[in-house]
């Protein structure tokens, strides 16, 4: 496969760009190599800069829900898009996603836009904070919300109720204001809050997690989390800014039947352009500037363009068995993919909820942050170079949940088996 011209940009872009990338989930850091940089993308498929074409399974990290450049979503852009780009005051646009949002999640009575998922999770804890007027949140290893100083926390390893920050610059006071749970783990939260009685602001956790790598939530933790919280007078934060319109059109929420208080939106709301949202409980939401005294604001929220990606995206998604399609093409995946292990004999767990899998090279079930840490990141980092060289775009890191799109074909899933089934083998043919 030549890659000259990607090799080449990356090189120039080093020297400009920490990194090379923008967002280091970008490199390939964790499987060698250099990213390729991309030109185009139609439908399930992208073309890097040297012409090279993939199945892409990144989708973007989670937006592109119907693939790339879907034309309805085209088609929206450009009648926006000769109408101006942004004006400070509020659009129709912003309200019918809003509409939209309270229509599809009952959870959400009120919903503030933002412009990424981070501010959306940072927004939603500050609303528990000046609601409960408590300061210590409960978030799970593994779990990610964002690059908020408070939410780049993980569990020390000198005990449950000791946090450290898991980035340079994160003051420590702020980390010790976050506590660590364990997934799936509800012993783990109730220690903390035994340990921190009536100071426990929120519950935040992503309903499915997603950035270990997919693991869904066992029976009875979400249930359990939502009852405990209301017992200890915490709100309940789901942070769907992946499981948002993803798992179902209600998310994850209404895929278990489990009421948050807060719910963090983003990715698919902005159909491939910058929104987030926060939203919930009436009462809760009236904190919010300028009804009430927590402020939050943006210069760009609610941007007309990514407003109107959103619209038309979740548009197409309403329509009758849009996800009923993404289950059936995303289930012959997993099992297609099972079954070329099986033949091979190498230990594989797969997690999947409807269109988001992952993949890990381990022989025990992957239920938090620990057991997917297990995973075998050699063996993943050969399988993802022998998928690339086949045509397939996974994510470059063991620990990033693969995303079907309504583009994705049977042939494409067919294509993606069978390259799986080559890049499995411990000896492959060359
Ligand atoms: C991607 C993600 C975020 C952060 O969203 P950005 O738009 O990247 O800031 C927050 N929470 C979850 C669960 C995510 O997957």
């Amino acid at each position: 496969m030549d890659t000259s011209r990607s090799a080449d940009l990356f090189r120039r872009a080093q020297a400009l760009i920490p990194g090379g990338v923008n967002s280091p989930v970008r490199s390939f850091r964790a499987v060698g190599g250099g990213p390729h940089f991309i030109r185009r993308g139609s439908g399930s498929r992208v073309w890097d800069e040297d012409g090279n074409e993939f199945i892409d399974y990144v989708g973007s990290w989670g937006p592109l829900i119907l693939g790339h450049a879907h034309p309805e979503v085209v088609e929206a852009l450009a009648d926006t898009l000769a109408m101006g780009l942004s004006f400070g005051a509020p659009t129709a646009g912003e309200l019918e996603l809003a509409e939209i949002i309270t229509g599809a999640l009952p959870s959400v009575e009120m919903v503030r836009l933002v412009s990424s998922g981070t501010e959306a999770a940072m927004s939603a804890v500050r609303a528990a904070r000046a609601y409960t007027g408590r300061e210590k949140i409960i978030k799970f290893a593994g779990c990610y919300h964002g690059h908020a100083d408070g939410l780049l926390v993980e569990a020390g390893s000198g005990g449950a109720t000791y946090s450290v920050p898991n980035s340079a610059g994160v003051p420590a006071a702020y980390a010790g204001e976050t506590l660590v749970a364990h997934y799936n783990d509800l012993t783990s939260v109730e220690r903390l809050f035994e340990a921190h009685q009536g100071g426990v602001a929120a519950v935040i956790l992503e309903p499915v997690a997603g950035n270990v790598g997919v693991i869904p939530p066992a029976d009875g933790f979400l249930e359990g989390l939502r009852s405990l919280t209301t017992r200890e007078g915490a709100l309940l934060i789901f942070d769907e800014v992946i499981t948002g319109f993803r798992v179902a059109y209600g998310g994850a929420q209404t895929l278990y039947g489990v009421t948050p208080d807060l719910t963090c939106l983003g990715k698919i709301i902005g159909g491939g352009l910058p929104v987030g949202a926060y939203g919930g409980r009436r009462e809760v939401m009236e904190v919010v500037a300028p009804l009430g005294s927590m402020y939050q604001a943006g210069t760009l929220s609610g941007n007309p363009l990514a407003v109107t990606a959103g619209i038309a995206t979740i548009k197409v998604l309403a329509r009758p068995g849009v996800y009923d399609g993404l289950e059936s093409v995303s289930s012959r995946l997993a099992k297609g993919i099972a079954a070329a292990a099986a033949e091979t004999h190498l230990p594989l767990a797969i997690n999947r909820v409807g269109s988001m899998m992952s993949v890990f090279f381990n022989s025990e079930p992957v239920v938090d942050a620990d057991s997917a840490m297990a995973s075998d990141r050699v063996r993943y980092a050969a399988y993802f170079r022998r998928m690339l060289e086949d045509g397939v775009y996974l994510a470059p890191s063991a620990f990033e949940a693969a995303f079907v799109s309504t583009a994705h074909t049977v042939g494409d899933v067919e294509y993606t088996i069978g390259a799986a089934a080559r890049a499995l083998e411990p000896h492959p043919a060359q």
